[in-house]
């Protein structure tokens, strides 16, 4: 079963671009002393203008930044990578950047923050966010806060079909008011050959405490290690990265 110390690094995480709360070097910083192999900064896309979300503009600016930040790193001989990334909101219509900006990053994290009451238009969504060949995983997928926000109608089982078809991840969100998507799901997800990243979510470094949280919940919808993609290293992480952009080339 998968233990949260086979988690080599995160795939969700904010920073002072957006929401988060520390710049992007510390947030390398704190991921380097607590022995990852590498952190992905996925900051909020424009539509999230309440979380501050990044405009086109400032995520190429984002993405040279982080870039910079990588060579510092190599050039101090760590192998600590950070990754160039977007938690990019699922819109009514389409997703919030183009495919030709997703395409210029290493993780797109695709995620619903306002749903409507609608049942099959919100499942829709999330299923033509799937589709696309730039999007990675899917984040906390029915936007469910424990004590506070009731999970949106979506029908799951439609959507884990459609990621199972496209070769999309589901996120397992592990912060402790949400732990979506469901952990009751998992064992289907995994017969239909879903894989799971247990990503913290992480808006501060002490967030990062969450993928054990994450971890655990996993065991509970019978995750194994090779389920579970941020448990690959760093080399065999970008392989996968490249896997459903390489189905489109
Ligand atoms: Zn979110
Ligand atoms: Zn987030």
């Amino acid at each position: 079963m998968i233990e949260w110390t086979d988690l080599r690094g995160s795939l969700h995480n904010h920073t002072t671009w957006s929401d988060g709360h520390h710049p992007i070097e510390d947030v390398a910083a704190y991921a380097i002393e607590i022995g990852c192999d590498y952190w992905a900064i996925t900051d909020h896309s424009k539509s999230s203008f309440q979380a501050h979300g990044l405009d086109a503009a400032r995520l190429r600016e984002q993405i040279k930044a982080v870039a910079a930040h990588n060579q510092k790193l190599a050039d101090s001989g760590e192998e600590f990578r950070l990754l160039a990334g977007s938690e990019v909101d699922i819109l009514k219509e389409r997703l919030d950047f183009d495919n030709d900006l997703l395409a210029e990053l290493d993780v797109v994290v695709a995620s619903l923050h306002v749903a409507g009451s609608d049942e099959a238009d919100n499942t829709n969504r999330l299923i033509r966010a799937a589709l696309n060949p730039y999007v990675h995983m899917l984040g906390h997928l029915t936007g469910r806060l424990l004590l506070e926000r009731e999970a949106y109608k979506v029908n799951q089982q439609a959507v884990i079909d459609a990621c199972a078809e496209t070769g999309t991840w589901i996120e397992l969100n592990a912060n402790p008011y949400r732990f979506d998507m469901d952990w009751r799901l998992w064992f289907y997800a995994k017969s239909k050959g879903v894989k799971c990243v247990i990503n913290c979510d992480a808006h501060r470094n002490e967030h990062a405490g969450f993928l054990r949280l994450g971890a655990g919940i996993a065991r509970k919808g019978w995750l194994e290690k090779a389920d579970v993609i941020n448990a690959l290293p760093l080399k065999e992480l970008k392989k996968a990265l490249q896997l459903k952009r390489n189905r489109v080339k």
